[in-house]
């Protein structure tokens, strides 16, 4: 392990800033105190700071040297709606929030990377922290990217970071092409005749719909699919009836699609309306699909992914960065900016044994003895692609 020492030095600071953003976590575009956090710190190392950037977004810019040279480094502000199970001294104080997925660690990481770096002054050109809000769900880095993110702030490449209770502390992941799933939603609504239940030949069952599409919805994966691309499709809610002899009107579906290819992706939607005009018109009745594509796939550019490996090597080892992880089907509003520009994102180890909550987990909480290895991994990398050359 070769840890930055103006990092290590921070160590105990960082443990408190952490604990402090846990205790207080705040959700989607309501990082009010989160950004005022964060604007603050960044202002004293003697950052320039932008704030108010999709309402609650900060960008930090500091500046070295003649270089024309710049990167973007990225960290999340926002917390879940889950109630908080673990316990711990520094739990979360506001009841039904809480940072299940570590982004008051990513914050902590990017902010103590900001004081190391303005304080070695060792590097040449100029570095964005961009710190986003409403990561979950909401797309906060969509709207940055919309609110000119990259024209207000030129810069090169950007890179992103996500904590990886799956993976053991002192180790990095990433890969080149895609890491994480475009994340879509589907609603089928199937609106049938509503009937009494002993006299079901006068109404047009809408329950048989539901039963037929969940099943049909599983072929577009297995018998639609090439075997060796990737795609999930879930139902994960179904919707109708209130009471024992009443064919309901209608049925809602509800549920997800992860594909990794946009030509996959278009596939399954095609499919999916195919399904459900053809399974609406077997049992005569309307179904209507509405198709919302939300987030895209993560998908790292070669070059960047190799400055993100040397960086990681640089702080942990080769034989602790492994560059052909098992891209995972959850998925990033990171995607937004890396459609816009060259980058890579990486998956800090962060698992201390087996029973470690993984993300999302009332039980999780975000393992303090990494903080100085992704931090000491962001100051590498700014420093490595923003050399001091003569
Ligand atoms: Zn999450
Ligand atoms: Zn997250």
């Amino acid at each position: 392990m070769n840890l930055v020492p103006e990092i290590v030095a921070l160590d105990a600071e960082m443990r408190d800033w952490r604990h402090r953003l846990h205790a207080n976590p705040e959700t989607a575009f309501e990082e009010e105190a989160t950004s005022r956090f964060v604007a603050e710190r960044l202002r004293a190392f003697g950052l320039d700071v932008h704030d108010g950037i999709a309402k609650t977004g900060v960008v930090g810019v500091l500046r070295n040297g003649a270089s024309n040279a710049s990167i973007g480094l990225r960290a999340d502000l926002d917390a879940l709606p889950i109630h908080e199970e673990s316990g711990l001294p520094h739990a979360s104080r506001n009841a039904g929030r809480m940072h299940a997925c570590g982004h008051d660690g990513h914050t902590t990481m990017l902010l103590a990377a900001a004081k190391a770096i303005a304080a070695r002054r060792n590097f040449a050109g100029t570095l964005h922290f961009i710190f986003q809000p409403a990561e979950e769900n909401e797309g906060g880095g969509r709207v940055m990217v919309e609110e000119g993110l990259f024209d207000r702030f030129p810069m090169r490449a950007v890179y992103g970071m996500h904590n990886w209770p799956r993976m053991a502390a002192g180790t990095f992941a990433m890969r080149a092409g895609p890491l994480m799933g475009a994340y879509d939603v589907f609603e089928i609504v199937a609106t049938g005749k509503g009937a009494h239940a002993a006299m079901a030949y006068q109404g047009k069952d809408p329950m048989l719909f539901a039963a037929h599409a969940i099943n049909a919805l599983q072929t577009i994966v297995s018998r639609n699919l090439h075997p060796l691309e990737a795609g999930v499709v879930s139902v994960t809610q179904v919707h109708a009836g209130d009471t024992w002899n009443v064919i309901p009107e209608q049925v809602v579906l509800r549920g997800t699609v992860r594909t990794f290819d946009p030509d996959v992706q278009n596939l399954v939607e095609r499919r999916m309306q195919t399904l459900v005009d053809g399974i609406a018109a077997m049992f005569e009745m309307r179904a209507t699909l509405r198709y919302e594509r939300r987030y895209p796939a993560t998908v790292n550019s070669a070059d960047e992914t190799e400055c993100a490996r040397r960086a990681a090597d640089a702080v942990v080892g080769t034989g602790n960065v492994d560059t052909n992880p098992t891209p995972d089907m959850a998925s990033e509003d990171f995607a937004f900016m890396l459609q816009k520009k060259p980058g890579c994102y990486v998956w800090l180890g962060a698992g201390h044994g087996d029973g470690t909550p993984n993300l999302h987990n009332p039980r999780y909480d975000f393992n303090d003895e990494v903080l100085a290895i992704g931090a000491s991994y962001w100051v590498r990398l700014a420093e490595q692609e923003l050399p001091v050359t003569a």
